[in-house]
């Protein structure tokens, strides 16, 4: 595990390759995958939140949403496009929800950055 740190104090660059994703990256643990490509990996969330749970990642390591830097624009953009792509693939493409959590407090507890693709249900508005 290796850490930066910026001038405000923020952690970026924090990212342990023995998470479970890299792991899953590494075809070292299976993965319902549904979509795959040069920049990323898209699998069946293995405890579903609703019919349809994708999750989006990224080949590349970056821990945590937050921790993106101007260079990855294009990256995290071919994730929210595949995310509207898998959703169209999986039959919710005219009501899904896209959620990313940074952080243990907001919920993150795998720590290679994922986008979640939901739907196939109603979705409350607030999110918990
Ligand atoms: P988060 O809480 O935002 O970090 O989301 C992590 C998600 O990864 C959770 O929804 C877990 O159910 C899911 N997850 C954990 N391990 C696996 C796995 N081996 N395959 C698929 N999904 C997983």
């Amino acid at each position: 595990m290796s850490d930066s740190y910026d001038q405000d104090g923020c952690n970026r660059g924090s990212y342990d390759p023995s998470n479970i994703f890299a792991k899953i990256l590494a075809g070292e643990i299976p993965a319902d995958v549904v979509h795959e490509d040069d920049r990323c990996l898209a699998f069946r969330d293995i405890q579903p939140q609703a019919p349809v749970h994708v999750l989006v990642i990224p080949k590349l390591q970056l821990a945590k949403v937050g921790d993106a830097q101007a260079e990855h624009g294009a990256m995290l953009g071919h994730l929210l496009l595949v995310a509207g792509q898998v959703a169209r693939q999986e039959g919710v493409g005219d009501a899904f929800r896209v959620v990313i959590n940074h952080g243990a407090d907001a919920g993150q507890s795998v720590f290679h950055l994922h986008v979640h693709v939901l739907g196939g249900r109603d979705l409350a508005w607030p999110p918990g």
